[in-house]
Parts: structure tokens; sequence; C-alpha cells
């Protein structure tokens, strides 16, 4: 069993910087193939400043949930995952809703409801088994520079400085990445001056046991202060994200329990019943940020810190998994290729990186964000007002969110369709 203690190695293929959600998922795709892998994480997982495996839930989209199939990590968490069988959007204030029905979208669920300590524990369960991935947390990786046929990563292991020689660095360390930009690569920032709230609440049993589908619908309500979505979390709970403006939310998150209780069914409404009990509540600021650009010389660039997205409608995570699966098909492709020396780190596999993610990243960066000013009172462009009637007027614009929400949108890897690498 290998594990955080491990030496630091003098080279490696691939180096991946940040094992947060998508770091640590593409070090498990990785893992199966014959790559030397280095995974630098500089809190280790299940320690409290753990941010990327807190006690939030993620709405794993059906291509996620195939992904984590294919790789074996599923099965390890399936029993606890709550699946999503509708999702319920509607407007406080305003007629009309939309919902997206799995029955109309092939039958199986529209995702799945599961909590980021039991992914990352799964994840970090899988990368002990495989003597290929080297893990050293904690850990930072500083720097690179130059090498010949590779770049040196500079790393910090508790104030003890060292080099690891790789063939591709990955950048994984999350939206605020301090590598990305010692690398040069420049990122498009704009804060939406909006902090999520997060915790759970318990519905009222009886009144909620005569709602139809109840426990298995998510649902989106936008609200003049924010949107607000709840999430199924199994047995009556519901986990929701309330979004305030920045300047309020540490009062609102704050607030005695009766009194946030009150402004969650006031937002909400009394569609499922009276909301009982709530539990802890935390904090997130949001932002978006997009990288100029996700691959650099020797440099791939996959999750939040390609792109970070605020979490209306779920994709953060999800966007993430693609790059990781996407980028590990191109590697594997390339280590199987007969008579060539495989390179990790070469120009043109980073470039079919580039051509296959960007549209991708590009469109769901423009939808989320476009949601969030569909819907922001504070907006008085022309779309304001029609709000969630574009959904079910606009031909094909429910489908569009359908396919985006399961992410079965453009080009599929071969993980989403079940296929190993
Ligand atoms: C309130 C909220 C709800 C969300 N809900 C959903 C959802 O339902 N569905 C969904 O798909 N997404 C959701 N997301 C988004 C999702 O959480 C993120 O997209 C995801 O965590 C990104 O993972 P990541 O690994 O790219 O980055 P991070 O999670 O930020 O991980 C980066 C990792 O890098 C490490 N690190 C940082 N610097 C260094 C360094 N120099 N060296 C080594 N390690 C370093 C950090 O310790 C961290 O572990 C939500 C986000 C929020 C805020």
């Amino acid at each position: 069993m290998k594990g955080p203690g491990d030496p630091v190695p003098a080279s490696c293929d691939v180096l991946i910087a940040g094992g947060g959600m998508v770091g640590a998922s593409l070090a498990v795709a990785l893992a199966r193939l014959s790559l030397r892998v280095t995974l630098v994480e500089a809190i280790p997982a299940g320690s409290p400043g753990q941010q990327s495996f807190d006690a939030r839930t993620t709405a794993l989209s059906r291509s996620s949930q195939h992904i984590l199939g294919t790789l074996g990590i599923w099965p390890q968490i399936a029993e606890h995952a709550a699946p999503i069988r509708r999702i319920h959007v509607s407007e406080r204030g305003r007629l009309g809703t939309t919902v997206i029905d799995a029955d109309e979208e092939g039958g199986e669920a529209l995702g799945y409801v599961v909590e980021n300590r039991l992914l990352g524990a799964a994840l970090w369960r899988d990368l002990g088994a495989h003597s290929n991935v080297t893990v050293l947390t904690p850990a930072r990786a500083a720097s690179a520079a130059g090498a010949p046929d590779g770049l040196d990563v500079h790393i910090d292991q508790a104030g003890l400085a060292a080099t690891v020689r790789t063939r591709l660095l990955v950048v994984a360390d999350g939206a605020r990445s301090t590598l990305r930009d010692a690398l040069g690569i420049a990122a498009r920032t704009r804060p939406y001056e909006q902090t999520a709230i997060v915790g759970n609440v318990a519905v009222d049993g009886p009144v909620a046991g005569l709602v139809a589908g109840q426990g298995t619908t998510a649902y989106e309500r936008f609200t003049p202060d924010g949107p607000l979505a709840l999430l199924p979390a199994g047995e009556g709970r519901y986990v929701f994200v309330l979004t305030r403006r920045a300047a309020l939310a540490e009062a609102v998150s704050a607030l005695p329990d009766p009194a946030f209780l009150e402004l969650l069914q006031r937002e909400f409404g009394f569609r499922l019943g009276r909301f009982r009990k709530v539990g802890a509540r935390s904090c997130y600021p949001l932002e978006l940020v997009e990288a100029e650009a996700v691959t650099g010389h020797r440099v791939a660039v996959v999750g939040n810190a390609a792109h970070g997205l605020h979490p209306v409608a779920g994709q953060g995570y999800n966007l993430g998994l693609r790059d990781a699966a996407a980028l590990a098909e191109l590697l594997a492709e390339d280590s199987r290729q007969a008579g060539a020396q495989p390179d990790p780190g070469a120009a043109a596999l980073l470039e079919r990186y580039a051509t296959w993610r960007r549209p991708d990243q590009r469109k769901v960066v423009a939808f989320t964000d476009g949601l969030v000013r569909l819907f922001d009172q504070t907006s008085l462009g022309p779309l304001r007002g029609l709000g969630l009637l574009l959904f079910d007027t606009v031909p094909g614009a429910k489908r569009l969110l359908a396919r985006e929400t399961m992410g079965l949108a453009g080009r599929r890897t071969r993980l989403a369709r079940g296929l190993p690498l």
C-alpha cells in the first residue's frame, strides 16, 4: 500500500499538481495506464482544511456517473448516492415552471447527489492501490522550469524543497491556481459579488410524503436575491445551496436556526411542505474564472484551474471530470502508438486536448454565466422578464438544458461510454 509518505521521485511521466476532486479523478484514470504518475496535494484528504472533499455534496451528471462507473469508483459510492429523476425549475413571484424528467430523457436517472467526502475517500483509496502512482501530501507544487524533454517542477514539502522532472505537468490546483499564474497562463476573473450558503435541511415528513416523486426531485428556484437549489439527499433530507449578495451572506448564514428556516421557507415556498430542521451552514464566495489557455509548453490545465463556475447549474466538477477523462484518453492513445516513442507532453497531444475540450468548456461557462445573468434582478437587459418562459417556449432550449445537465452534449469520452481507456 502506497500513500502520503511516498519518497519524492526524481522523475515521472505525468505530475498532477492538486489532488482535489478533478486532480484525484485524473490520477485514478491514469493509474490504469503504464505511466509513472506523481500527485502533489497541498492538504491531505480527510484533514479539516481540505475544501474539495468537505461536507458539501455534488450533483453528478449522468456522464460523470458513467465515467466513475468505468473507473470502478461508482460501485463504492452508489449505495450512498441519491438519484435525481426530475429537475424542477421555478422563479419566485412568477408563474410557470420547467420540469426536466428522466422519463423523457431515456429513463435512467438524470444524475446523482453524492457527498464530496465519500467520493474523495473512494478516489484516494483507489490511488493507494496502484504502484505507478506516487502521492506527495502535504506538499505544494510551486513553480516549474524548462528542462531537456520535460519540466522541472519545484515542490515544497513540509518546508523542504524538492524537484521532480516530468514530461507533462497537469495544473489542477483549483480556481485560484497559483501554479497557473507562475506558468504565465493568464485567467479572466469576475467576482459575482455573491456567496453560496450550503447546508442540510429536513422537510416535514407527512406532508412531504404526499408529494409525488418528492424524494428524487432536485429544485432550482430563482429568487430576487439569487438562486436557491435543493438537492435530494435521502430520508426526507435536502441539501440547499442558497445564493445571497456577498455583503449579506455571513449574516444570513449566522441567523439562528428558526430565522434561517423561515427565510428558506419564504424563498422556496411550501412545495415540499414545511422545513423542519436545518444543519450547520458553510459559505463559498462565488466568482467566474476562465483561463485564457488550457495548455502551455508541456502543460495541461484541468478542472477549476481552467474554469471556475457559479454553482447554479451544478456543472463545475462534471465539466472538470470530462477534462480529466479526455486527457486520460489522449494519453492512453499516445502510450499505445506502435513504433513511435510515447511522449505525454508532446505539443501535438496537448493541441488535441485543447481542441477537444475548449468548445465544451466555453459552452458550459457561457451557459452557466448566462443563467446567472438571465435571472439576475439587477439586470435590465432585454431577456429579463422572459425568465423560464424561454425554456418552455424556445424550441430546443429545454432539451439543451437537459443535455448539458446530464453532460451528454458534444463528443463523449470512452470512459463516459463505458469503455476502458
Ligand atoms: C457551493 C458549491 C456547490 C457546488 N456544487 C456542484 C455540483 O453540484 N456539481 C458539480 O459538478 N460541481 C459543483 N461545484 C463545483 C465543484 O465543487 C468544483 O468544480 C470542483 O471542486 C473543482 O475541483 P478541482 O479539483 O478542479 O479544484 P479544487 O476543488 O479547488 O481542488 C484543488 C486542489 O488543489 C490543491 N492545491 C492548491 N494549490 C496547490 C499547489 N500549489 N500544489 C498542490 N496542491 C494544491 C488544493 O488543496 C485542492 O485540494 C460546486 C461548488 C460550490 C462552491
